[in-house]
């Protein structure tokens, strides 16, 4: 796709940018971070941080906002992009929840104060967000979300529990989905409020998960008071301004260059691992499925960048995220199950403590096997995360079906 990037409203030097953004991964980096980036280390919140500020300070952070709020006016050619080198350099995850989704949401769809007091925060990465949609009883079936907003003067007391919140150990701030009123189709009566986590009656407990770092979390709204001032849009809007957030959710997970860079890292295991006497890379079960996976990835890069473009040109349609969302989350899962494969029994033996940047002792096997297997264990999420893949597929077929 290189050079390919010049239509519609995002006019670009494709060629240019992306040899633009290299560079910067390459030499532009703080020797602190990259080197974090070298031993593919986890990254804390201050790293996050940092490297979104990094951004900004080149107007990519925000690019693809709205000039008249600070952005760059791009289109979503030129922000897959950057996403997609960014990735592939093994930069840190970019926090979507304060820039990709409730920013937009406000500058789409709030009102001038809202604008005013939550944008800059965004922008400069002073707020940190998360996304407080799934319930206990709601995640699939969001429409089933039971957490409850009751008008009391000028504020809503908000009681109820979400859960998977995603960094919400780290948040100031979560975008909720709360039901207002309980009417007979229940995507009615849902608002969308910002509830601010250092109210009373807020608390933020963690989940467990397979890889041993705090991903996601259940936080509990007892009696919280949120002002009015604070809903998005008008009462009931909240399943227009859900559905507009989920539909970003899922261009996101195709995660391109994550998917690169580690198909460049199971070829290269080809060339150091050893099956038997041979080199990993010449037997044939390994070059076939290597083979196979460059395919995919080129099928879906392919498609990805089609899709954007016809979001660009004509605003694109919701049952193409939804393909993207499935095509990226399987060739992601099923490059590291390749890569678990490779790695033969030094991938069997997770030292979740040896992916930490404090980390001093001693890897067992390979240097990178315990990121690897991090990565391995964290994608069996990618399936389930921003609507599960049976979901899409319902949504894929509905609409080729025209139903
Ligand atoms: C790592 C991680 C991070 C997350 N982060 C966030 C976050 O930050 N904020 C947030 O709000 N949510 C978050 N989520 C929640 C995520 O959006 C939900 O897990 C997802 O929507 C699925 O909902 P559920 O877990 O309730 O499963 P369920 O809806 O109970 O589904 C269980 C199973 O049944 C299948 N199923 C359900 N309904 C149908 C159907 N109609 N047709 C076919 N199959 C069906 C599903 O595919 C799934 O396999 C996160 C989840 C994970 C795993």
């Amino acid at each position: 796709m290189d050079g390919d990037g010049q239509v519609g409203k995002g006019r670009f030097d494709e060629r240019a940018f992306r040899a633009e953004v290299r560079e910067f991964c390459a030499n532009g980096i703080p020797d602190e971070l990259a080197e974090k980036i070298r031993r593919h280390a986890y990254f804390s919140k201050e790293d996050r941080v940092q490297w979104q500020r990094l951004l900004h300070a080149r107007g990519w952070f925000v690019g693809d906002w709205p000039v008249a709020y600070g952005g760059g006016g791009w289109g979503p050619v030129q922000r897959l992009v950057l996403i997609e080198e960014l990735e592939r350099a093994g930069t840190p995850w970019l926090t979507h929840f304060g820039f990709s989704f409730v920013g937009p949401v406000i500058y789409t769809f709030g009102s001038e104060a809202q604008k005013a007091r939550y944008l800059p925060g965004i922008r400069e990465s002073k707020t940190w967000w998360c996304q407080g949609f799934s319930e206990p009883g709601a995640g699939s079936d969001l429409a089933s979300v039971a957490t409850f907003a009751e008008r009391d003067g000028d504020h809503y007391i908000v009681s109820g529990q979400k859960t998977w919140t995603t960094m919400a150990q780290w948040a100031d701030k979560m975008f909720c989905l709360v039901r207002t009123q309980r009417c007979e189709r229940r995507q009615q009566g849902i608002s969308f409020l910002l509830i601010d986590l250092r109210s009373p009656g807020v608390t933020v407990r963690p989940i467990q998960t397979i890889d041993g770092i705090r991903h996601v979390n259940e936080v509990f709204l007892d009696a919280v008071r949120v002002p009015v001032q604070d809903r998005v849009g008008e009462e009931g809007d909240g399943w227009k301004l859900a559905r507009f957030i989920v539909g970003r959710e899922r261009l996101l997970v195709a995660e391109l260059g994550k998917a690169r860079r580690l198909l460049d890292r199971l070829t290269a295991l080809g060339l150091e691992l050893k099956d038997g006497d041979l080199p990993l890379g010449e037997t044939p079960a390994f070059r076939l499925r290597l083979a196979q996976l460059e395919v995919q990835l080129h099928s879906l890069r392919t498609s990805a960048y089609a899709i954007a473009q016809d979001m660009e040109r004509a605003g694109g349609a919701e049952s193409d995220a939804s393909l993207l969302k499935i095509r990226g989350s399987e060739m992601q899962q099923a490059i590291l199950d390749a890569v678990i494969s490779a790695l033969g029994a030094t991938g069997l033996a997770f030292q979740p403590e040896a992916i930490l940047a404090e980390f001093a002792g001693e890897v067992h096997g390979l240097e990178e096997a315990p990121a690897l297997i991090f990565d391995h264990l964290y994608s069996r999420a990618t399936s389930i995360y921003g609507g599960s893949n049976e979901i899409q597929r319902g949504i894929v077929a509905k609409a080729q079906l025209g139903l």
